[in-house]
């Protein structure tokens, strides 16, 4: 496997109200999308720098997976995100390499992404998401 770029770093966030504003003034950008992804139970919300993205999560309910990760360690980086070609194949790869993954097939992100994510048990701690854009 061989990723093209780091496509995003995903922060969790427990107000997107408050945090937009300061990204936006960070990053000299305004936020482009906000979206739901209710597999996740979250509201996202891109800014983009580079080729890269910043994707910041606010959780729609404390049992949500976001919820839990800020009820435990509080706000701050939540996962980073590889782009991949060939997803399917990528997630082979990993899994012959002895790495956990928490989804075994791609399923549907935001901003039209195939995703699936590494369990943190593997990858040192990083939960870590490799994702590929199914339009191009
Ligand atoms: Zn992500």
């Amino acid at each position: 496997m061989k990723p093209t770029h780091i496509e995003h770093i995903g922060i969790a966030v427990k107000h997107l109200d408050e945090a937009i504003p300061y990204y936006e003034q960070l990053l000299g950008t305004k936020c482009y999308a906000i979206e739901e992804v209710l597999d996740q139970k979250v509201k996202t919300a891109f800014f983009k720098i580079g080729q890269t993205k910043i994707e910041l999560l606010e959780s729609l309910e404390p049992e949500g997976p976001v919820g839990k990760f800020i009820e435990k360690k509080g706000e701050g980086i939540h996962h980073i995100a590889f782009a991949v070609n060939g997803l399917e194949k990528a997630l082979e790869e990993v899994k012959k390499d002895g790495i956990r993954l928490i989804d075994e097939r791609p399923r549907k992100g935001a901003e039209g992404l195939q995703i699936a994510f590494l369990h943190p048990r593997s990858t040192f701690g990083v939960l870590t998401e490799l994702c590929e854009d199914s339009s191009c």
